[in-house]
This record gives C-alpha cells, structure tokens and sequence, in this order.
C-alpha cells in the first residue's frame, strides 16, 4: 500500500482578518474588504444599526458565510449573527507552542470540489502533509507496539470489510437516497453492530478503531452508512479515504473563511449568540445579543445539536428536535495539540477502541522544543488541558515520550457546537435528513451535519450554504419580495 498520512482530522499561517473591534459587545460590523454596498459600523454603534435585512444568516460557519455570498449575490441585504468573537465555528486556526495548528477543521482534497475550487479561485495555494515513518498499534496482550508502515494493510483489509457492497447500496456518493430500499436495513445498523456481523475479534475491532469507531464517536454511536457514504465520496478507494486528510489551504481554514467573508459583501455581528426566532410567517425576528433583528428568511446555519438551544417560538417539526437531541456532531470529539521535548519522528498512533486518544500524528514542523503532535479522543472524560492526563496516555503508546505542554479544544462542551465533526447515528440517513433539509416557513436550514455530500467536512458545509441560499430565493417567489 501507499502509506500516506491516514487521519480524518488535524495550522498554518493565517491573517485573520475578523473584524472585531475591542470592546464591541453586539456591535454590528462590515466584513473586511467586502464591497463598497456593505453595511459598516463601528463597534459599539450597533443599536444605530439597521435591524431589518433581507435575509439573516444565524451562524458564520462556512455554512453561512457562504450562504450570506450566495445572497449578497442575488442582492439582498444580509447580516450574519454569530455567537463568538470569530468565524469558522469548528474551523478555527489559532497558534501553539509558537505554530499556527488547526483546532478543528484542517484538511482539503481535490475530491470535495466545492472547497478545493474556492482555494484555487482564491490563489491560497496548499501545503502536503509528510507521510509518517512509524505507526503504532494495539498488541494481543493489551498493550500497544511500534510498527512499520505495512503494517498498515492490516487495518485496510479490515476497513474494506465493514464497507463492503457500498458500490451497490451507495452507488451514487452525492445522492445517497438513489438505492433507498437497500439502505433500510443497513441504516438502523451502529458500527458496532458491523463488526459483530463480520466477527471481528477484539484485536481487530482495536486495529480498525481509529478509522471506524472513534469516527463515530464510538462503536456504539456512529452508523454504518455513515462509514459507507465517507467511503463511497472517496471513490470506494483507500488511498483516497486516508488521502482526503493530508492536504492543507496555506491560510489554514480562518484564512480561507475569512476570504469568503470578506468578498461576500455581508454584514455581521460578532459575540451575539441568537436566543429566539420568530416566524410569523412574513417576516422573522431574531433576537440575539439583547437585540431584535427581522428578516424576510432566515437561514439557520449553527450545529444541529445546537437546535435545541434555541428558542422557535412557533415550534420547529419533530425531526429537527429529534435529530438535535439525538446529536449529529460527535458529542465526545476532542482535538489536543502537545509539545513533546526532543524528536520523536513522525508517528502514526491508532488507539484502540475506548482508549484515551484515538489518532496520534504530526503534521506540523518541529518546534524549538521538540515534536508537535496532534491527537483526537472521543473519551467521555478526558481532559484535553491536562497534561498529566496527556502524558498518561502517551506513555502507553509512545514510551519515553515527555509531554512539555497541551492545548485542546473540547468541541462537545463548546456550548456553540455541542460536538464535532458530523457524524450521523443509525437511523438518521433515511430517517431525519431529508425532512430537516427543507425550508420550514421562512427558515432554512444548513450545516455540513445535514449535507447529502460531504457531511463532517468543510466541503459539505459550503454544500449546504449555497443550497440555501437558493431556497431562499425560492421563497421569494411564492411568498412576495424579499429585496431591498
Ligand atoms: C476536530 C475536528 C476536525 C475536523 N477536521 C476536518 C478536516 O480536516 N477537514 C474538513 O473538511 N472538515 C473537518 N472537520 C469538520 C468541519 O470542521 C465542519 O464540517 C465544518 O467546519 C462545519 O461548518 P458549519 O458551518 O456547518 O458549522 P460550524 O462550523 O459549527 O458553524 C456554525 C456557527 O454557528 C455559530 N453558532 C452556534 N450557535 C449560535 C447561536 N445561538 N447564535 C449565533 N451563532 C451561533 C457557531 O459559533 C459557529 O460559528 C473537523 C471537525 C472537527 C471538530
């Protein structure tokens, strides 16, 4: 096999270019570099602003930022609200150990065409990921070892089986609908439940884990279809399914985001977490940050698991409430960053089922102080700030290694998020998505947790944004003017 860096998660430089003003609680701003038509005001003048837009966008992820382009582009005037002092949402690149590092989203790939063209349009170019030179597994006897990279094969063999037959059942990755009637059994099935189809023995379960379970949030949690529909967008190939997390935007993803803000032409509002929306069926009241915003349509681009958060006064249908509650994102999903002393080469760290850290690599430079090393856990309770924590569980898969410093981003706790990247439980692909992508009343709803494509990526998120923002303009037609 190709060994290439086999990770679904993992900084680079970036100019953020976030136009937060100190001190602006609420304030509503002009991106920078947006058009000249753009709405711009100093912080804190926010209650001199307009509150009555065309469209709101609820949420500067790449969701909605794009979707906020997407609507400049028809004319309208748009304002996003965003709960943080950023944008990005699980896009975030800040820095460590004197690196920029990515605390959610980091890799690109020319298959997810919608984010690959916006970085090639954009000039940003790209940075590839070196290959690792070791990896490390469990062992019989319950600890971990050092092995070299064909040991690899191993796992691919593994992962091949539990997506076997997706060709049939998924034979088209952006409509994964087109074979329902095959899909009905397989969707009620978690990946646990796979791999006791296919009589995985323990040690199996533990070399496949990093790539299957842990994606999910845990054996227990994660569907198989959604395992299947990852596969079947990387071409039913391993090289491309480990290949989609080795490519990097130079900027890091808030240097792309930031972009796309800026030439969308949108107003925003930064620190002003939405709280209740109204929809009294001709125009919708967004009250957020002690403020009340109306919109003709409102595109509610935060987390599904964050729906529930928020207060619909006119009630949303079962299958948005059902789908929040029951969670999209991985409620567990943790991202750390650790400075170990001196070089330890490039692992390749794939825990077993349940431990502490699921994926350990580097796919940064070296620090003046040693190695750099990204790490993701789905543990319940592991505290990704705690370096004796860390450091137990480096010690059992990489011995001698001296843990200097961490810094991790807890996305489940995180109460803008409520998890990480997507990943849909058994039941969810027949069950919920199609109904919550339609618009309900003057609201539509997007997010990579609800993309019929590249759902946990960033490219199923600019899916979903330009999408919408097409609905919207649908609602314009039945429902009368939303120009302004
Ligand atoms: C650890 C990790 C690693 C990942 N790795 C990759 C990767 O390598 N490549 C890749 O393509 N994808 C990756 N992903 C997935 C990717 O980050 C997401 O799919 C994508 O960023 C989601 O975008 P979104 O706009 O749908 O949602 P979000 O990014 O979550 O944006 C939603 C926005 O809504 C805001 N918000 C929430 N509540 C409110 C409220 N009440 N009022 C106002 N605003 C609110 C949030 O602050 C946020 O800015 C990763 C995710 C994680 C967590």
């Amino acid at each position: 096999m190709k060994p290439g860096n086999r990770t679904f998660f993992s900084g680079a430089h970036t100019s953020r270019r976030v136009v937060l003003r100190a001190g602006a609680a609420a304030g509503v701003i002009g991106a920078t570099g947006m058009a000249s038509t753009r709405t711009a005001f100093a912080a804190g003048e926010a209650a001199a602003g307009p509150r009555s837009y065309d469209a709101i966008v609820i949420g500067g992820g790449f969701a909605g930022v794009t979707a906020a382009r997407a609507l400049r582009a028809q004319g309208k005037s748009t304002l996003i609200i965003e709960a943080r002092d950023r944008v990005g949402g699980r896009a975030w690149t800040a820095t460590f150990s004197g690196q920029q590092v990515e605390f959610g989203a980091t890799w690109i790939h020319p298959s997810q065409t919608l984010v690959w063209n916006e970085v090639q349009r954009l000039g940003l170019g790209t940075v590839t990921d070196a290959n690792p030179d070791f990896t490390v597994f469990a062992t019989e006897s319950g600890g971990y070892a050092k092995q070299d990279l064909e040991f690899l094969d191993h796992q691919d063999v593994l992962l091949r089986r539990f997506v076997e037959g997706a060709e049939q059942y998924l034979p088209r990755a952006y409509d994964p609908f087109y074979k329902e009637s095959l899909l009905v059994e397989r969707d009620k099935l978690t990946l646990g439940d796979r791999a006791r189809q296919l009589r995985l023995s323990t040690l199996e379960q533990n070399w496949v884990s990093a790539t299957t379970g842990a994606y999910g949030g845990g054996f227990e949690r994660g569907s198989l279809t959604q395992l299947a529909h990852w596969w079947a967008l990387c071409g039913y190939n391993t090289e491309t399914f480990h290949g989609i997390n080795s490519i990097r935007p130079a900027g890091g993803m808030s240097g792309l985001i930031s972009r796309i803000l800026a030439e969308s032409g949108a107003s925003i509002v930064y620190k002003a977490p939405v709280t209740e929306v109204s929809d009294d069926g001709a125009r919708v009241r967004v009250t957020a940050g002690g403020l009340v915003y109306d919109a003709a349509a409102v595109v509610v681009a935060v987390p599904a698991n964050v729906w529930n958060s928020i207060k619909f006064t006119y009630g949303l249908p079962a299958e948005f409430s059902r789908l929040s509650s029951q969670t999209v994102g991985v409620p567990t999903a943790k991202k750390i960053l650790i400075q170990v002393k001196g070089d330890i080469g490039r692992p390749l760290v794939n825990g077993a089922s349940g431990a502490l850290l699921d994926l350990v690599l580097t796919n940064t430079a070296m620090s003046s102080l040693g190695s750099v090393l990204t790490a993701f856990s789905v543990h319940p309770t592991l505290d990704v700030n705690s370096v004796s924590q860390v450091q137990s569980a480096i010690s059992q898969v990489l011995p001698g290694a001296q843990v200097l410093s961490v810094k991790g981003q807890d996305w489940g706790k995180d109460a803008y998020s409520k998890g990480g990247w997507t990943f849909r439980r058994p039941g969810q692909l027949l069950g919920e998505l199609r109904a919550v992508r339609q618009p309900y009343g003057r609201l539509v709803f997007a997010g990579s947790d609800i993309a019929t494509g590249w759902g946990g990526y960033v490219d199923g998120a600019i899916e979903t944004g330009i999408r919408a923002a097409g609905l919207v303009s649908g609602l314009r037609a039945a429902k009368g003017s939303t120009t302004g």
